[in-house]
């Protein structure tokens, strides 16, 4: 049995669970401004969402950087969402794609992001262990995003060393609800069954309830999300749902999870890597 097979969710305190009573934001939305191709709704439109249906406090917007300055076009949605939701928070962001030596291309202007998601995208046979620590050591990055897709080897990442690392630095591995549940999804170039891609996950989830990792959630909506129907915002909420009942199954606990802290909570933590 792995190591980390032998930690053991019962020994927790239910209390202490992660739950959706105590999820106060989603880190990783995509908006049309700032990311016309690949986003689905205006900032407006997410927050009328959040805010009226999900009582959420805050909203971390961070679409693609490639080159271009989005923070500049997402100001101006987070602006005019911010007039009309007035108790709504959020933290103007960018997910930064992790090259292939583990390196991130930093737009200049990164000071002003409030809060930065490596991810991998594409380049499924790649040394991903040493991608990931890489990326987790830039002190720009807060989290890291959708670990565990586009891999083609999936039993030989090191998400002992990976969960550990990300816990001394204080920093988080991405639950990604569009992909915990759908193996589907997870990079069409990659071949596999679901029962290898559910069997990886339990890998990563057992780890980072061994290390008491931080845990970050978020949607990462996306334009091939509208196919599935006019409500897709509450279907991925249901979807949230699902994927805490399965973390609270692992023994993931809310001091794990950086969606409950509050707005000034959270810009603490990301102030906290940058002075690395
Ligand atoms: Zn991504
Ligand atoms: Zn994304």
């Amino acid at each position: 049995m792995p190591e980390a097979l032998e930690f053991n969710p019962e020994n927790i305190d239910k209390s202490e669970l992660i739950s959706v009573r105590s999820i106060r934001s989603d880190l990783h939305c995509h908006s049309v401004e700032g990311s016309p191709v690949d986003a689905v709704y205006t900032v407006t439109e997410l927050a009328r969402f959040y805010h009226d249906v999900l009582g959420v406090e805050f909203l971390g917007i961070t679409n693609h950087y490639y080159g271009e300055d989005r923070l500049s076009a997402v100001q101006g949605g987070i602006d005019q969402a911010h007039e009309l939701y007035p108790d709504l928070a959020f933290l103007n962001g960018l997910e930064l794609d992790i090259n292939l030596d583990g390196t991130i291309d930093i737009p200049e202007n990164i000071e002003k992001s409030q809060l930065n998601i490596g991810s991998i995208h594409g380049k499924p046979n790649t040394d991903i262990s040493d991608r990931i620590l890489t990326a987790l050591n830039n002190p720009y990055i807060d989290i890291v995003g959708h670990p565990g897709r586009y891999t083609k080897d999936l039993f030989g990442i090191d998400w002992d060393g990976i969960c550990a690392e990300a816990a001394t630095l204080d920093k988080a591995l991405e639950i990604n609800i569009s992909e915990l549940l759908n193996p589907d999804i997870e990079g069409a170039s990659v071949e596999r069954s679901a029962d290898r891609v559910y069997l990886m996950k339990d890998e990563i989830l057992c780890n980072l309830a061994k290390h008491k990792t931080k845990i970050s959630i978020g949607t990462d909506l996306h334009q091939d999300q509208r196919v599935a129907g006019a409500d897709t915002l509450g279907m991925e909420w249901r979807k949230m749902i699902e994927v805490l009942e399965k973390l609270q199954s692992y023994g993931i606990t809310k001091d794990q999870v950086v969606n409950t802290l509050n707005y000034d909570e959270l810009i603490n933590w990301v102030n906290s890597h940058r002075k690395h």
